[in-house]
């Protein structure tokens, strides 16, 4: 049967390449009915120097932001993964069938290791924990943005590698494509660039806890090019295709639509209409991430009852993995 996994890091602020590329597909499968699991990656947030108070305050506000976007904790099993320890212990036994070699090659490593003088393992075995993160659930279709397919790819070739060592034990995992626009919404600041948490230029993305006077402002500065009409060439012209693209997803407009209605109108005065439209679009939902602020009784609870429901079946998996590897002797 099918079941959906994905995660999100609790590195900072939800952006709109988040809630465009993962979150809004989580609201989609859950009003089908998927079945779907959805981690708050913690364990892949220290992978690089961090601030543990900071992390736990992003913890629970990333719980919120999710209720707020309005994930239902009673039809998806949304947990913490550093409370369900199998992700590590079946980490470390994928590990042990991957090579050095394969995990240098990865393009996320290169970029976030190439600033680093002395880089931790835990950054080069990242996407080891990630694979373990989506085999553990045995799932098989996994929603992500283009910056993670050739995660999923590692995560497929030592599902098979296991496989065809030990014996049939996990499905093949699927990337669940998203539409192309928004499976990598752009940085602002750097349209041939990601819009990332991790960014320290806090101009270069839209953040769902953003005050409006903060989204105008970062619009108005956000970078296009020397061409004053309003035209969408993704190609040729990222930036302001970026615009176009996140106020077609707000409006529900066609971006045909929004070109014909900017005719009038340079580059540098339809930026303040998007803005507008993005800025009403997120109004509803940081009224309701506020509210779930509030009760962090109530966060706690959610996180502890997603725990407890991931680790029953995470434990089911582990044990199986560690029969076929011949660690748990059985008599
Ligand atoms: P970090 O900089 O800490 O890696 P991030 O912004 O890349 O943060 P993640 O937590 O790594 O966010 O990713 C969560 C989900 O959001 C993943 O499914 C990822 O593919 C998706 N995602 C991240 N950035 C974008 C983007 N710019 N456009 C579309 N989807 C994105
Ligand atoms: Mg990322």
């Amino acid at each position: 049967p099918p079941r959906v996994f994905s995660g999100i890091q609790p590195t900072g602020s939800i952006h709109l390449g988040n809630y465009l590329g993962a979150i809004s597909q989580w609201i989609k499968l859950q009003d089908q009915n998927e079945d779907l699991i959805l981690s708050i990656v913690d364990l892949h947030s220290i992978t690089l120097p961090h601030d543990p108070k900071k992390l736990s305050r992003n913890i629970l506000e990333l719980t919120a932001t999710l209720l707020g976007c309005g994930l239902d904790p009673s039809k998806v099993i949304l947990f913490q993964q550093s409370m369900v320890s199998a992700h590590t212990e079946l980490c470390w036994c994928l590990g042990c069938i991957s090579t050095m070699a394969r995990l240098a090659h990865l393009p996320q490593y290169k970029e976030k290791s190439a600033n680093l003088k002395n880089i931790p393992l835990g950054l080069f075995v990242y996407p080891v924990l990630q694979a373990a993160d989506i085999l553990l659930y045995k799932a098989t279709h996994v929603p992500v943005g283009e910056d993670q397919l050739q995660h999923i790819q590692l995560c497929q070739e030592l599902a098979k590698i296991f496989n065809n060592r030990f014996g049939q034990t996990f499905p093949m995992p699927h990337t669940l494509k998203i539409s192309n626009e928004y499976s990598r919404i752009k940085s602002l600041r750097d349209p041939l660039k990601k819009m990332s948490k991790s960014d320290p230029d806090e101009k270069s993305r839209i953040c769902l806890t953003d005050t409006p006077d903060t989204i105008v402002r970062n619009i108005k500065k956000a970078v296009t090019d020397f061409t004053s009409e309003v035209t969408f060439d993704p190609e040729n012209r990222p930036g302001v295709s970026n615009l176009i693209s996140i106020h077609s997803f707000a409006t529900g407009k066609t971006v045909e639509q929004i070109c014909k209605e900017a005719e009038h109108l340079d580059t540098g005065r339809y930026k303040f209409v998007a803005a507008d439209a993005i800025v009403a679009y997120i109004k509803p939902i940081q009224e309701s991430i506020a509210q779930y602020l509030d009760d962090k009784g109530y966060l706690l609870s959610v996180l502890a009852e997603g725990g407890e429901k991931a680790s029953e079946i995470a434990e089911v998996t582990l044990k199986e993995v560690h029969n076929k590897l011949g660690l748990r002797v059985k008599y």
